[in-house]
């Protein structure tokens, strides 16, 4: 009865080991095999019969050999050892990650003469811990960056990784200062030259739905897509592309839900990626689009700082140049080389325009707070117009003034439209030839009039004609740029637009350019209140 139940549980010990999870393996103290169980059949790719009688060194890397030294000493001194996390190599030479307990084995006399060791795989628990290191990493990495490569660079790095791809690419949509869409990317596994000689994939079928932000793309075997092949020249992977099986490809979004970009990856062997893949690699692309918007706004304001340095330079050197003549002046008056009388216009000519100057400079100081003050009034056209025109100098120009012929009472701050017109003319004035003319003519048109002045001078090129209105922008031209600040275009654009209408210019390059301005004549009805 006792010998049946012993035989039982013994059958039933085997049972348990020949069907646990963990692999399960004895070994006498000399490390030589003596039992082996299935799953350590299945996760070590030995079978029992192989295993039997061999070292148990089969399963242990090279550079792990010291381990079981240590682990054997532990044994013959009666010690357990416990959750020993691991590697060890599979007969096709995998590496696996265990976690292993190790027992010793006493015969009947209490000796002990070997060891059992249970082995758990902890690859996967491994891969997961590793790739949440990772994204933390990654994570803490491209957020305290600013430059928009680095940032597509360490993207496609992790990401690459994260997802198990043999190479990846981070396509990034940019728009430079002239509103031009450009692709900016990133490579991990793959060469540059791979990639320049078959230009942007944007546009393929494939690609497409990625950069319109549609949603994740995940195939294995992207030859099998109805989607690929259709497009010329290459239908399908250009000859000579990285081979390309397994794709995934997840669209970048800027917070605003805006495509920004791509991540693609690929593998040339087929179902590589999964749905875990995916998640990583999309929470990875959230992160990304966070850093590239900061890093656009950086730049932005970089580029501002750097656009307000210069002005501070160049208006100091403004300010400098009307008071040095006057200096100069006043120097001659005082050793008697000219009278008085003569030199007190030129010296209220430089006076005018520093006033100029600190105006602008008021005015843009006023924009930027938020606190450009217009002060709406009862105001004639005609006096606006002739107003504008004495106060500036024609003496090399022809000056035409096309009006209507009854005043018409606008509704405006007649001070400040007076300024924008006098900005427009004197702008007139500097950029064109002498003996040419110049054209001031005002109409209404409903219940808005407009302003308009017309120039025969160089023009101006399409790819300037909005930017002129942006503050510090100037066109330089091959020649002698004349004297200004940038400055005068904006705030006249501020001052219209403060009375609800707008400005713009029209040019042909080398035949002369008009600006226009038009705002309603009534007094505009949010200020009835
Ligand atoms: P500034 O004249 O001080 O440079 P503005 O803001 O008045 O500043 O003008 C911005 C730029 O627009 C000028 O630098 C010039 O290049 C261009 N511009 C303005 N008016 C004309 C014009 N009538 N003809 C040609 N270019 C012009």
């Amino acid at each position: 009865m006792h010998i049946e139940n012993l035989d039982e549980k013994q059958a039933m010990l085997a049972a348990i080991i020949e069907n646990s999870e963990d692999a399960i393996i004895s070994k006498n103290l000399d490390g030589r095999i003596t039992s082996w169980n299935r799953s350590a059949e299945r996760m070590f790719g030995y079978t029992e019969n192989d295993a039997l009688g061999q070292l148990i060194y089969i399963i242990i890397p090279q550079d792990r050999h010291q381990e079981e030294a240590m682990i054997i000493s532990k044994l013959k001194k009666g010690e357990r050892v416990e959750h020993f996390e691991t590697v060890r190599r599979a007969k096709n030479g995998k590496l696996i990650h265990v976690a292993i307990s190790v027992s010793p084995i006493k015969n009947g006399q209490g000796q002990i003469v070997g060891a059992s060791k249970i082995a758990r795989d902890i690859t996967q628990q491994k891969q997961y811990e590793e790739r949440l290191q990772l994204m933390h990493s990654i994570g803490k990495v491209i957020s305290a960056q600013l430059d928009v490569s680095t940032i597509l660079q360490k993207v496609t790095d992790a990401t690459t990784l994260i997802a198990g791809a043999a190479f990846g690419a981070f396509f990034y949509n940019k728009t430079d200062s002239k509103g031009e869409a450009y692709t900016l990317y990133a490579l991990s596994g793959a060469k540059r030259e791979d990639f320049d000689k078959f230009g942007m994939p944007r546009n393929t079928a494939v690609f497409k739905a990625t950069f319109e932000g549609e949603g994740i793309v995940r195939s294995d075997d992207i030859t099998k897509d109805p989607r690929y092949g259709k497009n010329a020249p290459h239908q399908g992977m250009p000859q000579g592309h990285l081979p390309v099986v397994s794709y995934l490809a997840v669209p970048v979004l800027s917070q605003g839900g805006l495509p920004i970009g791509g991540l693609f990856f690929g593998h040339p062997e087929a179902g590589v990626f999964n749905e875990e893949h995916e998640t990583l690699v999309a929470s990875i692309a959230s992160q990304a689009a966070i850093a590239l918007d900061n890093a656009k706004l950086y730049e932005e304001v970089n580029i501002l700082s750097n656009k307000k340095d210069t002005f501070i330079g160049f208006a100091s050197h403004e300010l400098k140049t009307p008071l040095t003549t006057i200096k100069g002046y006043l120097q001659l008056a005082e050793a008697s080389e000219i009278s008085a009388k003569e030199i007190l216009p030129k010296v209220s000519k430089q006076l005018a325009r520093l006033e100029g100057i600190i105006a602008d400079l008021l005015d843009i100081s006023k924009i930027q707070a938020g606190k450009l003050d217009l002060h709406f009034n009862k105001s004639s056209l005609k006096e606006i117009l002739v107003e504008s025109i004495e106060s500036v100098d024609f003496t090399d120009h022809m000056i035409e003034l096309d009006h209507p012929s009854e005043d018409v009472e606008l509704f405006a701050d007649q001070q400040k439209i007076t300024q924008v017109l006098v900005n427009l003319l004197s702008n007139a004035v500097k950029y064109s030839p002498a003996e040419t003319r110049i054209t001031v003519s005002a109409l209404l048109m409903g219940d808005e009039v407009q302003i308009s002045v017309s120039d025969e001078g160089e023009g101006i090129s399409k790819e300037h004609l909005t930017s002129i209105f942006n503050q510090y922008y100037r066109v330089s031209s091959g020649k002698k740029t004349p004297k200004g600040m940038g400055l005068g275009l904006y705030i006249s654009k501020e001052i219209i637009e403060g009375h609800l209408g707008k400005i713009w210019a029209e040019s042909e390059q080398g035949k002369g350019s008009s600006f226009h301005i038009r705002f309603p004549v009534e007094r505009p009805r949010y200020l009835n209140s």
